[in-house]
């Protein structure tokens, strides 16, 4: 169980699982978006507050340096422009109430860049030379957070208007440097609350992450069950797993391969029990015969003779029948093996015709070979000299009296076709789409007596097909068949793994 266990959490973190990848996504979406979202909300809140705070105290300081220019505080000497006035207790405590309220330090600057109110008292007196103030002087005030050292620094001119030619002149600037304590302060409050909201959203979507990806992934674990079931053999139904359009395509396909397997299966007990019954039949013959012999006491010997005949043809068949289904079940381990070699067709049908030609005359049927033009194909020989006597035999042994066989060798610039036609006594419609199915006979006891095993075309078929060709068949009862095979001049080979 510990085992099962681990292996399930194994498979779960290791990213090959598609629950592990469904649990990330949902993680990745719902967290991700929080944790921007308060990142985004809460610096821009701070930056609105800085603006807020930078917008108060910039009223407040021009407020006070309107009061320092109606009391006459700036009073310049034209030849050294620099400002001798005294602050009004009145101002100073203005000033230092700011400073104190917003923790900070104001500093009033004349037109000469000399501190004259510090509320610090450190730099009265001195000269300032900073951008930023020169800039207000010239009209543009400005402020500047330093989050790192906690302040916001901030210059406010003190204008100075006259009322003659309507004009403006700023003739002080106020330097205000005031803490950020505060503004981090609720920040910082703000940032907790938030984080506590987001590990509470973390832990829901944690768990709706587990639940929606085990529910997401149930029905492949179904699947799995179920194919488990029909493999330990508990079952034989179809797998049925509707729930998404993508297992039903798995269990489709899972389905179809269970029918074909099922299908070979069902044609391989088929074939086992009809070789056994074609086996069982000469034997069965060969026992009765001697058994009959050997019930009769001083039996003659012409009997002995002629049931000894009887027993060999059975034999001989027997026989027929092994070579046959060592043929086919060799054809079937060696389809990956076929031996090609370029070969002249033309010679190969002659070299047939020749050996074939002693059983024709037997039959008394005329055999004639026509060739179009000279024939060079890439085959494998010993299987093209089955199918071609399988053709002709068949077309002599299912002929007529003084009956004819055809076989005609024509190319193109792709195939060659040999075909074999006859004028014998033809096969019945119903018959045709069975006659290459292995121990198919369409008259049974016509076919034993002639000696048929009823593999012969089953064998013939597998060879075309293993040369990657076709083989066609037109039949009339009565009046003749026409076999006509149609193969490739260069042999395509067939990729590994692929069955013919
Ligand atoms: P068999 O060994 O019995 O000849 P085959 O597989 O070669 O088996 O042929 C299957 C059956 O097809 C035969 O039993 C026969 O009835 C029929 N058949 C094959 N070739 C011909 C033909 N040229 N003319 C008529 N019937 C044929």
């Amino acid at each position: 169980m510990w085992t099962k266990l681990w292996g399930g959490l194994k498979s779960l973190f290791s990213m090959r699982s598609l629950q592990a990848r469904i649990f990330i996504i949902i993680l990745v979406v719902g967290i991700i978006p929080g944790v921007l979202m308060r990142y985004g909300i809460l610096s821009n809140y701070e930056k609105k507050v800085v603006e807020q705070r930078v917008a108060t105290v910039q009223t407040q300081l021009t407020i006070i340096g309107n009061h320092l220019l109606s009391n006459n505080y700036f009073q310049t000497n034209k030849q050294e422009e620099v400002s001798y006035g005294t602050a009004p207790e009145v101002i100073r405590a203005e000033l230092e109430m700011i400073s104190n309220l917003y923790e900070g330090r104001v500093m009033v600057i004349n037109s000469g860049l000399k501190v004259i109110t510090d509320t610090y008292d450190l730099s009265k007196g001195k000269t300032i030379i900073s951008e930023e103030v020169i800039k207000c002087f010239r009209g543009e005030s400005s402020y500047h957070y330093d989050k790192r050292h906690g302040y916001i620094e901030m210059t406010t001119p003190i204008t100075n208007h006259n009322n003659q030619d309507n004009s403006d002149t700023i003739v002080g600037v106020m330097l205000t440097s005031i803490s950020n304590d505060a503004i981090l302060g609720i920040i910082d409050v703000l940032n907790r609350k938030a984080i506590i909201l987001e590990c509470l959203m973390i832990i829901g979507i944690v768990a709706m992450a587990l639940v929606l990806s085990t529910l997401l992934t149930r029905p492949f674990n179904r699947i799995t069950d179920a194919i488990n079931e029909v493999k330990a053999g508990y079952s034989d139904d179809l797998i049925s797993v509707p729930d998404y359009v993508e297992t039903v395509h798995i269990v489709d396909a899972f389905n179809q391969l269970l029918g074909r397997m099922r299908a070979l299966d069902q044609s391989r007990q088929e074939f086992v029990a009809n070789v056994s019954h074609e086996l069982k039949t000469p034997m069965t013959s060969i026992k009765v015969l001697a058994d009959s012999l050997l019930m009769q006491e001083n039996a003659p010997v012409e009997l002995y003779r002629e049931f000894m005949d009887d027993i060999v043809s059975e034999i001989d068949r027997e026989n027929r029948i092994i070579t046959d289904l060592l043929a086919l079940v060799k054809m079937d381990k060696s389809a990956q093996e076929l031996n090609v070699v370029a070969l002249n067709i033309n010679d190969l049908t002659e070299l047939i015709l020749k050996r074939l030609r002693p059983i024709a005359r037997k039959r008394d049927v005329e055999l004639v070979f026509e060739s179009m033009r000279q024939v060079t194909a890439e085959v494998d020989e010993v299987k093209l000299t089955l199918i071609m006597t399988n053709l002709v035999e068949n077309a002599i042994k299912y002929n007529k009296e003084h009956g004819w066989v055809k076989v005609e060798l024509d190319a193109d610039h792709q195939f060659f076709t040999f075909q074999v036609s006859d004028s014998g006594i033809g096969i019945p419609e119903d018959s045709l789409v069975h006659i290459y199915e292995r121990f198919y006979r369409v008259d049974k006891s016509h076919s034993k007596d002639i000696g048929g095993t009823g593999l012969g075309l089953a064998i013939t078929r597998n060879a075309v097909l293993m040369h990657r060709g076709v083989i066609t068949v037109n039949s009339v009862e009565g009046e003749g068949s026409c076999f006509t095979v149609k193969i490739p001049l260069n042999y395509v080979a067939v990729n590994p793994g692929q069955t013919v």
